[in-house]
């Protein structure tokens, strides 16, 4: 049987890779939204081995402030998802296009308001 890494429960159906960080776990479906689903298996992610504790630590706080390693592609992902170009996304979310620029290459972190429209326009 195969257990999702996140919650431990016997994962029945598809399962699913995802990458959380630099981790990269199989879980079930529905932990698949704590992070970014693996759709090439060409790209092999460096494997740093994390302690399981030090997962849950790191889980607990994306929850609680929103933001994780890899926000930017998050964003980035979701927005050509969305098929959105930076600038019309910036424009809906009423802030400036190299704002989202640097927030996408991960160069700044953006504040709560901002990642909170963000994820509102994105369904993230
Ligand atoms: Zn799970």
């Amino acid at each position: 049987m195969t257990q999702c890494e996140i919650c431990g429960t016997e994962i029945k159906g598809e399962a699913q890779y995802i990458i959380i960080g630099s981790s990269k776990l199989f879980v079930c479906k529905s932990c698949a939204r704590y992070g970014t689903i693996v759709v090439d298996k060409k790209t092999k992610p460096k494997s740093r081995v994390k302690s399981e504790s030090r997962l849950y630590e790191q889980m607990d706080h994306e929850i609680e402030e929103g933001m994780e390693e890899g926000y930017g592609r998050r964003i980035k992902e979701a927005r050509e998802k969305a098929g959105l170009k930076q600038a019309e996304l910036a424009k809906r979310i009423n802030e400036k296009q190299s704002l989202l620029r640097k927030i996408e290459n991960e160069e700044i972190i953006p504040g709560k308001e901002v990642m909170r429209k963000i994820n509102r326009v994105l369904n993230l």
